[in-house]
């Protein structure tokens, strides 16, 4: 799991940054706004924590741009004013919650889970070529049709949906997949883009998954 922290308070980003890699997490650390929402939108951070009081752009400001691009990453706000009007401002702006500074770190670490339990209902779909995929359906669809996912295949179609054109190792896609515990290898992966292949080209989809090779997979538009 990656963290985008977007904190320009040193001390605090460094402590954020300390408190979830010792959990195991991977974190990346911006110091405003505007490198904020241009990290958070390359799809590659399964959360976003997000301070208000930024350079360059605001919190709100930064979270407005990221849910204008449809990207639908949890938002975790971290701010030290705590009036009801900012958050609602926050809220408004498209963050998922809303945490007053100083904060127990038990309670980031709860907020921190609990969004990342919901990940995933925060968008309906994720489009990219002339394709979109239905996160509550599990249905692939286009102007040709539209497809029912196995719950594998649509682990898999989403997580190379949200990574676009950027490469999705085969590690990856095992382990959010599959999940650390199964006994699933590399060729249940080859397995699986084969069937999503075969059900995107019965729809008519300008989609492709793209093996690289032994690294794993990434998507491409055709005709662009
Ligand atoms: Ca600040």
């Amino acid at each position: 799991m990656k963290i985008l922290i977007v904190e320009d308070e040193t001390l605090l980003a460094d402590s954020l940054r300390d408190l979830l890699e010792a959990r195991g997490f991977e974190t990346e650390v911006v110091c405003d706004g505007e490198s904020g929402a241009a990290y958070a939108e390359l799809g590659v951070y399964d959360l976003v924590i997000l301070d208000v009081m930024l350079p360059k752009l605001d919190g709100w400001q930064a979270a407005r741009q990221i849910r204008a691009r449809r990207c639908g990453v949890p938002i975790l706000m971290l701010t030290a004013r705590s009036g009801i009007l900012d958050r609602v401002e926050g809220l408004n702006a498209g963050a998922d919650y809303y945490l007053s500074k100083p904060f127990d770190t038990r309670e980031l670490l709860a907020c921190v889970n609990a969004l990342l339990r919901r990940q995933g209902k925060q968008v309906d779909e994720l489009c990219y070529g002339n394709t979109s995929l239905d996160l509550s359906a599990g249905t692939l669809s286009c102007e040709g049709g539209r497809v029912q996912l196995s719950a594998k295949e649509f682990g898999v179609m989403r997580q190379l949906m949200q990574a676009r054109e950027r490469l999705v190792s085969k590690e990856a896609l095992l382990e959010r997949v599959w999940g650390y515990d199964s006994n699933a290898v590399e060729n249940h992966v080859e397995v699986y883009a084969g069937f999503l292949r075969k059900k995107l080209r019965s729809i008519g989809s300008n989609l492709r998954i793209e093996a690289v090779r032994r690294l794993g997979y990434h998507l491409e538009v055709d005709g662009e």
